[in-house]
């Protein structure tokens, strides 16, 4: 064997060694069961390219269904490592259309279509979003035509299941199967941003509710009363960077960590949980912390609160919330 062989082989092996010491080291939870109501969070950061907290995602299971809120970037890492197949997404729900939320979505559609045991999908991705939806998935279809032509002909996958089904929506019901109910509801992320609109979720008479973006929303507060579990976005800069205009109108679109715990103090939850967390520092000014993040909600808030990391997931049971581990990121 050549040298250089050799190498090759040597490299081989220890990235094999890796790969399988790095998925023991992620355990694989057991799959939630048909009646189990499971919320993960799978994605709880900002558009910052960071590995600790990906684009906004949250993996809604209940009644045997699961149900994708939002497609951030590495939604499809974090399913896998939530133990789920792409394909068995059945459906994505978008809460608006900023590019940190949808960003994801050609990775789920098109790897998940591929018929490696970490995808196959049967059948076609269904997407209820509002207004703009069904224009960013026909925009997408055209853009990875290629993908889409070449893989029906070379590798005979269904053109059936690269479809994507569209369904438009303002407000209301908008899925309702198998006993799980999804409501959209508007919330206010900008007069510029519109539309952009939270998520109830209902089963067995319990339920999860997710922002989306928004800065502080009344209409969130009312259709979010009698809740089991709030996810919740919030933004935050130290005091010396208020006067950026840059990040000003960020902070104008987003909820506060002060203006969250009010929130949380009159929907009163069973469990408030934030994710996608908006954090932005500046050359020498750090951004703050997620412990500050607390403490400033807490000025409002003494209810049970946590700071969402990825993968943290909660079972909803009719006598609570039960925060599970997280499933290692
Ligand atoms: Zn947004
Ligand atoms: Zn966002």
């Amino acid at each position: 064997m050549s040298p250089r062989r050799a190498l090759l082989l040597a490299c081989a092996c220890a990235a094999l060694l890796c790969g399988r010491a790095q998925a023991q080291g992620t355990a694989a939870p057991p799959p939630a069961a048909a009646e189990e109501f499971r919320v993960t969070l799978l994605g709880t950061g900002s558009p910052a390219p960071v590995m600790r907290r990906f684009g906004p995602g949250v993996l809604v299971e209940a009644g045997g269904r699961k149900l994708l809120i939002d497609c951030g970037r590495g939604t499809t890492q974090r399913l896998l490592q939530a133990g789920l197949r792409l394909g068995q997404v059945d459906a994505l729900f978008l809460t608006h259309l900023h590019s940190d939320h949808v960003v994801g979505i050609p990775d789920l559609w098109l790897t998940g279509w591929l018929e490696a045991s970490y995808a196959q999908r049967k059948g076609p991705l269904r997407v209820h979003g509002p207004q703009g939806t069904r224009a960013l998935m026909q925009g997408l279809t055209q853009a990875y035509q290629w993908d889409i032509q070449a893989r029906i002909a070379d590798q005979n996958l269904s053109a059936d299941s690269v479809r994507a089904e569209v369904s438009e929506f303002k407000t209301g019901v908008v899925y309702d199967q198998g006993g799980v109910k999804v409501t959209a509801f508007e919330v206010d992320h900008g007069d510029l941003l519109k539309p952009a609109v939270g998520f109830r979720v209902d089963y067995g008479g319990r339920s999860v509710t997710v922002s989306g973006d928004t800065r502080f929303s009344e209409n969130l507060i009312r259709h979010a009363a009698g809740t089991d579990l709030l996810v919740h976005q919030v933004a935050a800069v130290r005091e010396e960077l208020l006067k950026n205009p840059v990040f000003q109108v960020i902070l104008a679109h987003h909820t506060s960590p002060e203006e969250a715990g009010t929130v949380f103090s009159r929907v009163k939850p069973r469990q408030a949980v934030f994710y996608h967390f908006v954090l932005l520092g500046a050359p020498g000014v750090p951004p703050v912390t997620e412990q500050d993040v607390l403490q400033q909600a807490r000025r409002h808030y003494d209810g049970p609160l946590l700071i969402g990391e990825d993968l943290m997931a909660f079972r909803l049971e009719r006598e609570g919330v039960v925060p599970l581990a997280g499933r290692g990121s």
